[in-house]
């Protein structure tokens, strides 16, 4: 792993694309992510962005933004202006592109400084986007800003199995991530687990029961096809990913497959697909 530390110009990123339903900004910590070479690294959709990894094999490098905090003091202004300006809500996205809650957070701590900084200057909403339970380390500093702000939790999890054949390891099981769901909806902030990509499933009944139970408020379902920016999924079938899911289920590397999942999530939870779940949005239809 190739560790950079920098000190950028600016913190928050207006968001385009389909981000564009889900917040006004964007705020990433981190370049790169340690989790890369885990299994959710496989099919991780920012490795396609070359203007972020500049080439760099996705999992082998971080750039770590060192004096976050002080630069979202000093863009505040700027962008909850314009965010305003815009005719919407200043809005986080916390992150889109990797992971504030990797393993070097516990070396830079560079999200947590961000979060403190917000408690100050809030933002209007902010969705905090992992795949692990370390998130829980930063739990009181969570309570705190969301006694200032609107603060969703979203935490990622793809299914119900720990991880598929032919995939390394994930970045935190899925007992801790539910029980990371459940603590977080205990304390009165909404939480939502996201399928995404959503992997061929074990016992979906058992499984979304197990989510409803855990308090979550609802779940995002986002199936590759699509999910990765393009119609076809023609980024995810570069990888290893399509052809892992197909041996376990078939019918799984299918638009419909999805279709049929969220017909049976509905019976426990809302549901939301893809960019519109991202945005908050549960009440789609099936197309
Ligand atoms: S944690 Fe998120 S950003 Fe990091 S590799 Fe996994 S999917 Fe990609």
């Amino acid at each position: 792993m190739i560790v950079t530390e920098e000190v950028r110009k600016s913190i928050l990123t207006r968001v385009t694309g389909y981000l564009k339903k889900v917040s006004s900004h964007s705020l990433n910590p981190y370049v790169g992510c340690g989790f890369g070479r885990s299994s959710c690294g496989v099919p991780c959709y920012v490795q396609h962005n070359y203007w972020l990894t500049k080439g760099r094999d996705w999992g082998t490098f971080v750039d770590v933004k060192l004096e976050a905090d002080s630069l979202y003091q000093q863009n505040y202004k700027r962008e909850s202006m314009w965010a305003r300006r815009e005719g919407g809500k200043f809005s986080i996205f916390f992150s889109s592109s990797t992971d504030p809650w990797q393993p070097l957070e516990k070396k830079y701590r560079i999200s947590r400084s961000l979060l403190l900084a917000m408690i100050e200057l809030p933002p209007d909403k902010i969705i905090l986007q992992t795949h692990t339970a370390d998130i829980l380390e930063d739990k009181e500093t969570i309570i705190k800003l969301a006694e200032r702000t609107l603060v969703k939790v979203h935490i990622s999890l793809e299914g119900d199995r720990e991880t598929l054949p032919g995939l390394p390891s994930p970045p935190c099981s899925i007992d801790r991530r539910i029980e990371a769901l459940s603590i977080f909806s205990k304390m009165g902030i909404e939480t939502v687990a996201c399928l995404s990509p959503l992997y061929p499933l074990k016992d979906p009944e058992k499984f979304f029961s197990r989510l409803a139970l855990a308090g979550v408020s609802g779940v995002i379902i986002d199936h590759f096809i699509e999910g990765d920016g393009t119609r076809e999924g023609s980024r995810t079938l570069k990888t290893t990913l399509p052809e892992i899911m197909r041996k376990i289920d078939a019918s799984s590397v299918d638009l419909l497959y999805r279709d049929k999942i969220v017909k049976i999530a509905r019976r426990f939870l809302p549901v939301g697909i893809s960019a519109e779940g991202f945005s908050g949005n549960r009440k789609d239809v099936l197309p």
